[in-house]
């Protein structure tokens, strides 16, 4: 089973995933593994290097998505569908949406190019299932500005602007993908989304 997390800066995905992690493994009769994306494999990390590092300032947002995509094949590739394979549940952190949101909208490509792109990258494998952890843009960058452990995010200067595309993005995706992805609000505590999370896994996969 494979299961992505998505959702705007600020909207607390990697806490959600850390607490989740847990949980799902007692579920998992063939195992688990937790990933994330830009990364989750020697190739991807390197990737991921070079798409966060502060000082590029000017990449062109095309290259940028290439090389979104271009990490996303290989950690799909080496990490993601051999686990799959294996009948591992698999719970990765960003996958596809991301890009339609942040490069599609948020960069505004398009989100049609982004997901012609992305439809080569993974040659159109899809979450089975897809946490979208809903929060508004202005508690989103409430939150990676107070949190300044936050690692490197360029996207933090992105302004108000460039948070709103991307979650109109997502909900838009929400509405389109009904039955993929889940909404869960992630304006309440931690403790709450993660019950939340968990309730509606097991909902989907009661087995
Ligand atoms: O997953 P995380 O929130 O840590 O992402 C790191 C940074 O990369 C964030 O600031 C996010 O906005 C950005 N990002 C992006 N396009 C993607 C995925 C992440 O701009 N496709
Ligand atoms: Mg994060």
């Amino acid at each position: 089973i494979f299961i992505t997390i998505e959702g705007p800066d600020g909207a607390g995905k990697t806490s959600v995933i850390n607490e989740l992690y847990p949980r799902l493994q007692m579920l998992a009769k063939k195992g688990i593994i937790k990933t994330r994306e830009p990364g989750g494999s020697k190739i991807a990390e390197k990737i991921r290097q070079i798409i966060l590092d502060p000082r590029h300032g000017e990449m062109d947002e095309r290259t940028e998505a290439l090389l979104y995509a271009a990490a996303r094949r290989q950690h799909l590739v080496e990490v993601i569908l051999p686990a799959l394979n294996a009948g591992k549940i698999v719970i990765c952190d960003r996958f596809v949406d991301s890009s339609l949101a942040y490069q599609g909208a948020g960069r505004r490509i398009g989100m049609a190019e982004i997901a012609q792109l992305n439809e080569f990258a993974t040659e159109g494998t899809q979450p089975d299932f897809t946490l979208y952890l809903d929060v508004d843009s202005d508690t989103g960058l409430r939150r990676i500005q107070q949190n300044r452990t936050h690692q490197i995010d360029r996207l933090d200067s992105e302004g108000l602007e460039f948070h709103q595309r991307v979650r109109h993005a997502y909900l838009k995706l929400l509405e389109e993908n009904p039955s993929r992805i889940h909404r869960i609000d992630a304006r309440t505590g931690l403790q709450e989304v993660v019950d939340e999370s968990f309730k509606v896994i097991v909902a989907s996969y009661p087995d």
